[in-house]
């Protein structure tokens, strides 16, 4: 076996090999490669004020607990911003346990305040309990948990008095929910799915930002694990019912053949993102009549879930 040396310092035996661009990295540039494209993406996009006080949503996965790093990092160079973690648990019996002492372990480290706010709590209800009742039918686990936990990271970002909210979407699950959206033929979908997410005041909508966005997933990992960062590796076992989990596999293979493809994805969905706003009626946030959290109806999406769940129940 030949080993390269690093395409950036050329010093350095290279530990990497980046398909979509060629190079090949060593550990050192690896890890400053990552945290510089972190970097990029968040000039890019604006996403942060020098005095931000900024929500990081840490489930305990790589992707968070990697990004609860970076960030924790970059705020070192801004004085004035801050830092703060918030995990939600969806109560997920023999998952979320370990994930939460996982997020808890990393904050302690990092001297990072950390926040755990409950689905039962919130609800009323754990996401085990919601599967069970809801069982075989329409909604499945997935699409309860993405719906009260958007919901969950909203309120706890305001508890906290958060100015953002960063979340870890890497680049594999961008390009995995403009592929769902286009087979689902959701054309308003494809258009927010953005790097930064904003509505008008007064309306309750903490900011939501993804400063990883355009990082691969595997590179993540490999930050993560480079830098010996504790995170959970078991699967969340509702992960098997979900469509997007079929469309990762199928992208995953069409990367492999054809690097670079993740990268056509997002970017085609960025060019086409303005024609569609232009074309499609603008969607204005209003109060759920309900909850009074901002919503695109007149009732929001977990109030109508929490809605049906009371009437399944019986
Ligand atoms: S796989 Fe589905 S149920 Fe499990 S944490 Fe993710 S969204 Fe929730
Ligand atoms: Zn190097
Ligand atoms: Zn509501």
């Amino acid at each position: 076996m030949i080993l390269l040396k690093c395409t950036r310092c050329k010093k350095r035996l290279a530990i990497f090999f980046r398909p979509y661009s060629g190079e090949s990295l060593c550990q050192h540039c690896f890890i400053t490669s990552v945290e510089g494209q972190v970097k990029r993406i968040i000039s890019k996009y604006a996403m942060f004020k020098p005095d931000d006080r900024i929500a990081i949503a840490v489930s305990g996965g790589k992707d968070s607990v990697a990004l609860l790093h970076i960030l924790t990092k970059i705020e070192k160079q801004f004085p004035a911003a801050e830092v703060i973690a918030i995990t939600i648990d969806e109560g997920i019996k023999g998952y979320r346990d370990e994930a939460i002492r996982i997020a808890k372990e990393n904050c302690k480290i990092l001297g990072v305040e950390h926040v755990i706010c409950s689905f039962k709590d919130l609800y009323g209800y754990t996401l085990d309990e919601i599967v069970k009742i809801t069982r075989d039918r329409e909604m499945g686990p997935c699409s309860y948990c993405g719906v009260l936990r958007r919901r969950a990271l909203n309120i706890a970002s305001r508890k906290v008095e958060a100015d953002k909210l960063a979340t870890a979407h890497n680049l594999d699950d961008e390009a995995q929910t403009i592929l769902l959206n286009v087979i689902h033929g959701d054309v308003t979908r494809i258009a927010r799915v953005e790097p930064v997410l904003c509505a008008e005041p007064p309306l309750k909508f903490i900011p939501r930002v993804k400063p990883i966005c355009e990082i691969p997933e595997n590179e993540v990992a490999l930050y993560a694990y480079l830098l010996g960062i504790k995170f959970q590796s078991t699967p969340c076992p509702y992960i098997g019912t979900a469509l997007r989990h079929e469309i990762r596999q199928i992208l995953n293979r069409l990367e492999t053949r054809h690097p670079g493809v993740k990268f056509t994805i997002i970017r085609m969905a960025e060019k086409i993102r303005p024609m569609l706003k232009k074309g499609l009626t603008p969607v204005e946030l209003q109060r759920c009549r309900v909850c009074g959290e901002p919503t695109t109806g007149n009732i929001c999406k977990p109030c109508e879930a929490l809605r049906k769940l009371d009437f399944l129940k019986y």
